[in-house]
């Protein structure tokens, strides 16, 4: 068990009353690194224009080799940062498509007017990638707040250019939208909205305005980690956060966790449970105690190594009320 800063909150394993065990890895998520075209003030993953941590060629070809020697991992996740800005990012999408796995690709869709990167659109539909990207509300205002000025016009341009290619529309090329709800500036917290009644106002919204489809929505919980934290310590709502979310623990939704079957590799080369111990360097560990790297992975034959998954209290952002996840809510 892993305490971020002390609270009121019983401590997640705890809660749980038992450890939490790794089920046989299915997904590999890689965070290529943190250079993105954004700036956005939930962001967990810290990234800007300015950060310049990045995949190396080396973690590079040993993911490659990973990826190539494990049937077993069926989605290749690529995250950041904006993913297509950081090294690796191609090398990495031909070598999973050619081994018949589904790549997802968490994208912001405002990178596709930035100079050099016209193409990915394109690129996406020819390798047929599963475009996740963060839309995270359907009205203008809040978005361009969290995020920047500007970034709901691009965003809403760069969906009718994934829609023109047939995203959302044709069954091989699936779009998916992230909301997640602005940070909380006083003490009245709210669950993150259904799931389900959400995916239908942002359908009805987005096509009646502006004509776009898209495939399924996942609604998220801003976890405090990351510049999200560090907003919540500003406004002193960290403690109250923490225990406003274990007062929505839903065990139902422990079985779902995403951490349960991936692995989360950093820019290098280090293995984490998942992307949120990632950012707070909370290191998954091996059933011998040791700290797990690709190339460890490698030496040893096998990316089921690890028995128990590290917690901490920011867990209790995935197990609230429906769960929250990279692909949405888990009940
Ligand atoms: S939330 Fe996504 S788009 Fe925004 S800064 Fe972070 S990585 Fe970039
Ligand atoms: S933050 Fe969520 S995904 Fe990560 S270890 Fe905790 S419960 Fe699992």
């Amino acid at each position: 068990m892993v305490q971020t800063e002390a609270s009121a909150v019983t401590p997640f394993r705890k809660k749980l009353n038992r450890p939490l065990p790794k089920d046989p890895i299915n997904v590999l998520q890689i965070n290529l690194g943190k250079r993105c075209n954004l700036a956005c003030t939930h962001c967990h993953v810290e990234a800007s224009p300015h950060r310049t941590e990045e995949l190396s060629p080396e973690v590079c070809d040993q993911l490659i080799e990973v990826i190539h020697r494990f049937p077993q991992i069926k989605i290749v996740d690529l995250t950041g940062g904006a993913p297509e800005m950081n090294y690796g990012f191609k090398p990495l999408v031909e070598a999973a498509r050619a081994t018949g796995k589904q790549v997802i690709v968490r994208s912001n869709l405002t990178i596709y007017f930035e100079p050099g990167f016209e193409y990915l659109p394109e690129y996406f539909a020819k390798h047929q990638l599963r475009v996740v990207a963060s839309l995270p509300c359907y009205l203008e205002d809040n978005v361009d707040k969290m995020r920047g000025r500007g970034v709901y016009d691009g965003s809403v341009r760069a969906i009718q250019w994934l829609n023109q290619l047939g995203y959302g529309k044709d069954p091989s090329l699936i779009l998916d939208l992230v909301y997640n709800p602005p940070l909380p500036l006083t003490e009245t917290f709210s669950l993150t909205p259904r799931q389900d009644k959400l995916e239908q106002d942002y359908k009805m919204f987005l096509k009646e305005h502006f004509d776009i489809t898209f495939n399924q929505l996942f609604a998220i919980t801003n976890l405090p980690v990351g510049r999200s934290k560090f907003h919540l310590q500003r406004t002193k709502l960290y403690a109250p956060y923490l225990e406003f979310l274990e007062s929505n623990f839903n065990a139902g939704t422990v079985e779902h966790l995403m951490c349960r079957d991936e692995l989360s590799i950093d820019y290098l080369g280090n293995v984490y449970d998942c992307d949120f111990n990632q950012m707070e360097n909370v290191a998954a560990k091996s059933r011998t105690g040791g700290i797990l790297t690709v190339s460890k992975l490698l030496e040893a034959g096998t990316l089921d190594l690890i028995d128990e998954i590290r917690t901490a209290s920011y867990c209790y952002g995935c197990t609230a009320g429906c769960g929250s996840s990279c692909g949405g809510a888990l009940v």
